[in-house]
């Protein structure tokens, strides 16, 4: 019977230790739980080990040993399943505390109840026996498994009545049930002793099935739980994606039931199938390099186009198990995209008439426009008449304004296209400023203002950057600030700082003592088609665009602009625009150079050149006269062509040095007529610079032409200084011979 006994109970600490070990298996760092649950199997398997031990010793003093280390374990039993109790009903203060506290008390025992004396062995018919000698400290042990079992079953009660959960009442009825299980054996155990009956192991046994009530407890409790395990098999079927699961042989094995619905079979009908049975895929589909693989494939059934995933699965060992395959429809995406591109098409269609008609219109307005400034130039030149120079003069001024207002809209359209690109290029600041200067010089003047150019001579000369662009930024705001000064002076104060050795940023101060800005207005200075101090402004001409195309050109130049003013005395616009230096030359000094500006001829050409001859091609007839009125002084000899075909007789016949040739000519255009001359064998002009004329202004146009072979460009309308300055550049320099005012211009 004592062999049968141990046995039973050395096998319930053998369950225990396994139960320990599969918690010890799955992790017990994960949760707080899986610790205590893990102590409280190994202090129930120690517990069950040493009773049965005791159980199967004939010498009492060995028993006493034995049992004195079962005590131990099962202190320890009791203290690890209160908090397990107190830490799933979730109960909190004094009730927690007091479970809590009250339950270590054992520890404070547990040395007194393991004195020899207070115990008494005896052999019975199941084993060694054994008894507590009845005393204080038999009453107190006694007393102290009775309050531990009445808290822990107010802990599991008070858990009954206040979750609202049906999980949590599943655990209190199974705790309620362990401490009645555990109660039962004590009863037989400590209660039996104390009537004076041998010591049965019922203690022992009744903590064993308590604690398989518990582990019981413990898994319900963990399947509850948000776990990797637990939630994947929510997450497979309650994602509405189709996932399909392969295994290593690439056969169908477990389908969500996404996937039922997408393919509209049973779970069963679809483990039949093979990838390839559902999509337009080939068997290579599995086979790839890395773990995962994308492809977009047609589904054979629905006839929808889907992206698919497809993720290797791996063992412990980095074996492939499987395959999980996850679809999502991109059908709709995809028939979005194939209408956006469309569309798309259709934009950049609209856009391409939009910027042909740009260039068609800027040709159309600039044309009569080149015809009135040409012929009026002429007047300008040759009359002596003081009234009709005056209106010769209202003429220009209103021909000037009406070019600059075309030019805005045009580089306007162009940036909102964001087709408005950087073209940068070597230039000479100091020739950029006096270029600036003369061209305000005259409105300056003419109301009485003083211009003044503050340039320290150390400035670095020779820059690379977008010249045309940057000339733009500082004449809008110089002829704004010319614009909105009744009185008083203008000044553009130039300054630098070397950001890295070849990099400088430059900064263009230009200080008004004009008519200001109210400080509420000055953010919305940079706004398209926006006049601000409407009231102030009405009467001075103007579209709003300037500032805006400068902020958006100075952006583009990674640069600034700022704007500091004071209503009724004036203005500062700051633009800091970083260059790239090239060279070692400086500005030096500006001044000496603009007193012989102020003196520019009216009737002097640059330079004289008899011996040249220049073809200049147009289809119309009054810009050929502006071209032979305004190069007349220059004694060039000019010869005139007026289409494409015309020219290419001439350069047969001729030699000529430059050719003029317009852009846009019924039947064969410029660009044609250039590509006939170099095809041309008997092309007698093939050293002749050809330089496109054109009123096609759009910002870009100049890169366009010198790919197209041209060896330069300039728009209409042409000013004779423009082409009096490129004429010297491409005549043959023995042929030219430059005046003093050809020499200043230098
Ligand atoms: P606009 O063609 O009207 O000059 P801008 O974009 O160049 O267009 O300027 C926008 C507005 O900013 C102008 O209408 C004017 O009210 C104000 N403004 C620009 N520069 C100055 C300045 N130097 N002094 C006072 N007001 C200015």
């Amino acid at each position: 019977m004592k062999y049968f006994m141990f046995f039973l109970i050395y096998n319930f600490a053998v369950i225990t230790y396994i139960i320990g070990y599969s918690i010890l298996r799955k992790g017990i760092r994960e949760n707080r739980i899986d610790r205590i649950y893990f102590t409280a199997a190994m202090l129930s398997a120690g517990w069950s080990l040493c009773m049965g031990l005791v159980l199967i010793q004939t010498d009492q003093d060995k028993a006493a040993l034995m049992r004195a280390l079962g005590m131990f374990h099962i202190f320890g039993l009791l203290i690890c399943n209160t908090h397990m109790v107190v830490y799933w009903s979730n109960v909190r203060g004094r009730l927690k505390q007091w479970t809590v506290g009250f339950i270590w008390l054992g520890v404070i025992l547990f040395p007194f109840m393991i004195q020899r004396r207070n115990m008494i062995f005896e052999m019975t018919t199941y084993g060694m026996s054994y008894r507590f000698v009845f005393g204080v400290w038999s009453v107190a042990y006694t007393a102290y498994c009775v309050i531990a079992a009445v808290n822990m079953a107010c802990v599991a009660i008070y858990m009954l009545r206040r979750s609202i959960r049906r999980r949590d009442r599943v655990v209190a009825y199974s705790l309620l049930l362990c401490i009645c299980v555990v109660c039962f054996g004590c009863a037989l155990d400590t209660i039996m002793q104390m009537a004076g009956f041998a010591a049965f192991p019922g203690c022992t046994i009744g903590q064993f099935f308590g604690c398989v009530v518990l582990y019981r407890t413990y898994l319900f409790h963990n399947r509850t739980r948000m776990t990797l395990e637990n939630m994947s098999e929510f997450v497979y079927y309650s994602v509405d994606e189709p996932v399909f699961l392969f295994d290593e042989a690439e056969r169908l094995c477990i389908v969500n039931n996404g996937a039922t619905l997408f393919l509209d079979m049973s779970a069963e009908e679809c483990r039949k199938m093979q990838l390839s049975d559902i999509f337009e895929l080939d068997h290579n589909a599995f086979r790839f390099r890395g773990n995962k693989n994308r492809v977009e494939a047609r589904c054979w059934k629905r006839n929808n186009i889907c992206s698919i995933s497809i993720d290797k699965i791996y063992d412990d060992y980095k074996d492939i198990i499987g395959y999980i395959v996850i679809v999502h429809d991109v059908t709709e995406r995809v028939r979005m995209l194939e209408r956006v591109g469309r569309e798309k098409q259709r934009a950049d269609k609209a856009n391409e008439a939009k910027s042909v008609f740009l260039a068609n219109m800027s040709h159309e307005i600039r044309t009569p426009i080149n015809a009135v400034m040409g012929m009026n130039e002429m007047i300008l030149r040759e009359s002596d008449d003081a009234a009709v120079l005056e209106y010769a003069g209202n003429i220009q001024d209103a021909s000037k304004t009406l070019l600059v207002l075309i030019n805005d809209i045009l580089d306007f359209s162009k940036i909102e296209s964001g087709m408005l690109e950087v073209v940068e290029g070597v230039y000479s600041l100091k020739g950029m400023l006096k270029a600036l200067r003369m061209e305000c010089h005259m409105r300056a003047e003419d109301k009485g203002l003083a211009l003044i150019f503050e340039v320290p001579e150390d400035t670095p000369d020779r820059l690379l950057g977008d010249e045309v662009r940057v000339r733009q930024i500082i004449l809008n705001i110089l002829t704004n600030a010319v614009k909105y000064t009744m009185k008083g002076s203008v000044t553009l104060k130039v300054s630098y700082q070397r950001v890295k050795e070849d990099v400088v940023e430059l900064t263009f101060a230009v200080k008004d003592t004009g008519i200001g800005i109210k400080e509420e207005n000055i953010g919305r200075l940079f706004d398209k088609f926006d006049r601000v101090n409407e009231e102030e402004v009405h009467t001075i001409e103007g579209s709003g665009l300037g500032l805006s195309i400068v902020d958006r050109l100075v952006k583009l130049m990674h640069g600034s602009v700022e704007v500091e003013s004071v209503f009724g005395e004036g203005s500062t616009f700051t633009v800091r625009l970083p260059q790239k230096a090239v060279g070692m030359e400086t500005v030096g000094s500006l001044e000496e150079e603009s007193v012989r500006h102020e003196g520019h001829r009216k009737n002097t050409p640059m330079f004289t050149a008899p011996d040249a001859k220049i073809l200049a091609v147009d289809d119309n007839k009054v810009n050929l006269t502006v071209i032979r009125g305004l190069l007349r002084k220059t004694k060039v000899q000019v010869t005139f062509a007026q289409s494409g075909s015309e020219c290419l007789e001439c350069v047969a016949k001729e030699r000529y040095d430059v050719i003029l040739l317009d852009h846009m000519m019924p039947g064969m255009d410029g660009i044609e007529t250039l590509a006939g001359m170099k095809a041309m064998p008997d092309n007698r002009s093939r050293e002749a610079a050809v330089i496109v004329l054109t009123a096609n202004a759009m910002a870009g146009v100049r890169e366009m032409y010198l790919e197209k072979g041209f060896d330069d460009y300039l728009a209409k309308p042409i000013e004779g200084t423009m082409l009096e300055q490129l004429l010297m550049r491409y005549l043959p320099a023995e042929s030219v011979c430059v005046t003093d005012v050809g020499k200043s211009e230098d």
